[in-house]
């Protein structure tokens, strides 16, 4: 019988290994990409567009998540508070939390998710969590993986059969993600990563500088258009 896997897509590197994971897994793709009001969103929604249709999916859900807009508390969301530059945002030991936290937006992302797997009757949930983002985000710890999925089992109805939540790249750092993604053909070319969401990447903000870095150290040729220093962004 053909398994079946949500797959939470952001259009980043993160999760595009994952779903390219669960692929050759030999999982049958159903993309869930959700709209929340970043920045970042028409760009996103296009290139998830273009990845599911590379790895064969059988059906891309875009969930529109007004709320977490209406909300604010984050920069990604409030065009009133500036995104940080990468480089004031220490990569390796952020110390506080950044202001592109989104709240609970992991817990609600995958609830959402969750839903759409229970009507698919998907087998797994796909997500890109990594160890680099645990760093400044604990919705991407191991643990955070393992309570959501003890809770699950009570979040479905008493005679489905809960999916599973799958985190691949929970103990992985960027370079080694990009590695993984090269190993099981992945679309990098296709992902975007930028907090902005201009055509190019802008190539300093703290999402830029994770890719910029993790595709450097991976060894990896990075095939990024980053917008060139004195370049106008399109938007
Ligand atoms: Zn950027």
């Amino acid at each position: 019988m053909t398994k079946t896997a949500v797959c939470v897509c952001s259009g980043g590197i993160d999760s595009t290994v994952a779903a390219a994971i669960a692929s050759q897994e030999g999982y049958e793709l159903h993309f869930f990409h959700a709209s929340y009001g970043q920045r970042a969103e028409g760009k996103e929604k296009a290139v998830v567009e273009q990845i599911a249709a590379y790895l064969g999916a059988k059906e891309l859900k875009l969930a529109e998540i007004p709320f977490l807009k209406e909300l604010g508390g984050s920069s990604l969301t409030d065009i009133k508070r500036a995104i940080p530059a990468g480089g004031e945002v220490d990569l390796d030991n952020p110390g506080e939390t950044p202001s592109t936290w989104v709240p609970c937006r992991n817990l609600i992302l995958l609830a959402t998710a969750s839903a759409y797997a229970e009507v698919v009757s998907a087998d797994a949930v796909f997500v890109g969590f990594n160890a680099e983002e645990a760093r400044s985000y604990p919705d991407n710890e191991k643990e955070f993986v393992e309570r959501y999925n003890a809770v699950l089992e009570k979040a479905v109805a008493s005679f489905s059969q809960p999916p599973t939540v799958k985190a691949p790249l929970v103990d992985l750092l960027k370079p080694e993600i990009i590695k993984k993604g090269v190993e099981v053909k992945a679309p990098l070319h296709l992902t975007y990563s930028c907090y902005l969401g201009d055509d190019k990447h802008c190539g300093v903000c703290e999402s830029c500088l994770h890719r910029r870095r993790g595709f450097k150290e991976a060894g990896v040729d990075d095939p990024t258009e980053y917008i060139q220093a004195g370049e106008k962004p399109k938007s």
